[in-house]
């Protein structure tokens, strides 16, 4: 039997705290393409993002908590996608730093980042590059004591908000990741593409960006390794976020059900509402389940159950768009309306099955693995 622990019941409550404050103006947040002020505010004033951060630069625990994470994404996701957003990318933006940056540059950056005094970015994505990151054609070269960074990102999360940017380059025959402030000369954001569910998205481009060898994260050419580092703790911290989003859905659907009449009867009585109902209740906890396990098995070790993490978003993030799907369906007319909430959950659903990891993407290297080494 698995449970949270008081201490990861206490941060749930905080969370909550913070997703209830945004609640009532999450339409409004969620429609934001910039950083919406007040959101900022209740999550810094939380002490939230501390969560994301080493101790040792202003952070909450020595090593990172998964689970604690995904308690709040949880939380989180189920108000608002970009108060969600803006929580998770603090930490899937800067750990390319925690795990590979200079003394000097990780106290510089990480503590702002705790206080959300800094916005942290994570450049991978670029226009004729997705899935295949090992594409990339954004290129570091050293000239003198500078690295000289050029090329182009797209579709980055925080484009033109963050302070800096994690950035995937080629370096030679190999891939390397450097730290560059969104302040650095040379370097232009463009607002990103306008999405059917909103985010803060920037078109990056690098044109000499010249930064000094501090900024370099990790060793030249062991890009993927920070990468693997980094979606080992945060992947299924995305799975988490469709747990709470699912279960946004359901509630909205219930509590229509349990209002609304047809046939003399409240939809909650009507056999094949009850079953779909009763089937998405089954899928949120069961993806809540899997999500709250595979995340303790990445605080024991990250690397070594990046599987599971895989399977719990590939799980949760199908099962969320099941989940609204359904919800929708058992709203009837009243499920299509814009601008209600169903709607918006309906429209930040269908991301998280493209970001950090589209499903096939994760499928296919589950199934390599599967047939190489067989079940553990
Ligand atoms: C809201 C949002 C925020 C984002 N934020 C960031 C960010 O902050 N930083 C960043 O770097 N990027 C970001 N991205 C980009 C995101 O990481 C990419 O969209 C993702 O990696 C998929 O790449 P793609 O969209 O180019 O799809 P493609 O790679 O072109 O894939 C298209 C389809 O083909 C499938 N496919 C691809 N390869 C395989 C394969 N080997 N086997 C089976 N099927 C495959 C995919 O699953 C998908 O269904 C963001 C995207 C979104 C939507």
């Amino acid at each position: 039997m698995f449970d949270l622990s008081p201490e990861h019941r206490k941060l749930q409550e905080i969370a909550r705290g913070v997703a209830d404050a945004v609640a009532p103006f999450a339409d409004e947040a969620d429609e934001y393409t910039e950083v919406h002020p007040e959101v900022r505010r209740l999550l810094r004033d939380s002490g939230l993002a501390r969560h994301v951060v080493p101790a040792a630069y202003g952070g909450e625990s020595d090593v990172l908590d998964p689970l604690a994470i995904a308690v709040v994404r949880e939380a989180l996701m189920a108000s608002s996608a970009h108060l969600d957003s803006l929580f998770g990318m603090q930490g899937v933006g800067s750990y390319s730093l925690s795990a590979g940056g200079t003394e000097e540059l990780k106290a510089h950056w990480l503590p702002k980042v705790a206080s959300l005094d800094a916005i942290a970015g994570l450049a991978l994505t670029e226009p004729d590059v997705g899935s295949d990151l090992r594409a990339v054609s954004t290129t570091l070269t050293v000239d003198g004591d500078e690295l000289v960074v050029d090329g182009r990102k797209s579709f980055i999360t925080n484009g033109g908000a963050a302070d800096f940017y994690c950035t995937l380059v080629r370096e030679g025959e190999g891939w390397s990741m450097v730290l560059v402030p969104g302040d650095a000369p040379g370097l232009s954001v463009e607002p990103g593409a306008d999405l059917i569910a909103p985010h803060i998205l920037g078109e990056l481009s690098f044109d000499g960006v010249r930064v000094p060898p501090s900024h370099r994260l990790g060793e030249p050419g062991k890009a993927f390794s920070l990468m693997l580092q980094t979606l080992a703790v945060f992947r299924v911290t995305v799975a988490a976020s469709a747990v709470g989003l699912a279960q946004a859905a359901l509630e909205e659907s219930l509590a229509h059900a349990q209002s609304r009449e047809q046939f003399g009867k409240p939809l909650t009585e009507l056999g094949a509402v009850s079953q779909k109902l009763a089937q998405s209740w089954t899928d949120v906890e069961a993806a809540r389940a899997f999500v709250y396990r595979a995340a303790a098995l990445a605080q024991a070790d990250p690397l070594g159950h990046l599987d599971y993490s895989s399977m719990a978003k590939v799980h949760a993030t199908e099962a969320a768009a099941a989940v609204v799907d359904r919800s929708m369906q058992t709203m009837g007319r009243f499920g299509l309306v814009r601008g209600s909430k169903i709607e918006r959950l309906y429209r930040n659903a269908r991301p998280l099955r493209v970001y950090e990891g589209a499903t096939e993407v994760l499928l296919d290297s589950l199934a390599r693995r599967m047939a190489k080494k067989g079940l553990r």
